[in-house]
């Protein structure tokens, strides 16, 4: 199986919401090119203002999630990071980080953070068969 390198959460989100904003500045750029076609030039605009909108509301919910995140020191770098959720990924040095005491040792699996999944892997632990189905 190829190494999956897990990007923390916060960043991930973070990345997204960069892109937004450059998506946005794109279509409006693109507009610009279309000055000659009023209607077209109003709606890569508005498709513009949306995106940058959309990318400030993501901003916020990172912000609110943060809040919620809880600091930890990474045993790995050392440095100062935060999780979110039942596992995340250190946001210096990718090193894979759980809160759960049994999911420790077991292979890094994002999926862990939903309920039904996690259940089903703690059940699998218990009858020893976490290897092969
Ligand atoms: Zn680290």
């Amino acid at each position: 199986m190829p190494r999956l390198v897990y990007s923390s959460k916060i960043n991930k989100i973070r990345s997204f919401a960069l892109i937004l904003i450059f998506t946005g500045i794109l279509f409006m750029y693109i507009g610009l090119l279309f000055k000659n076609t009023e209607w077209l030039m109003i709606i890569f605009f508005i498709l513009g203002v949306i995106s940058v909108v959309f990318s400030v509301v993501v901003y916020l919910w990172i912000g609110m999630l943060s809040l919620r995140a809880v600091p930890i020191i990474c045993p790995s770098c050392e440095k100062p990071t935060k999780m979110l959720g039942r596992v995340d990924a250190c946001m210096h040095c990718k090193q894979t980080l759980t809160l759960d005491k049994d999911l420790e040792g077991l292979e890094f699996d994002e999926r862990f953070n939903k309920k039904s999944y996690l259940k089903e892997a703690k059940q699998k632990i218990k009858n020893g068969t976490s290897k092969n189905e």
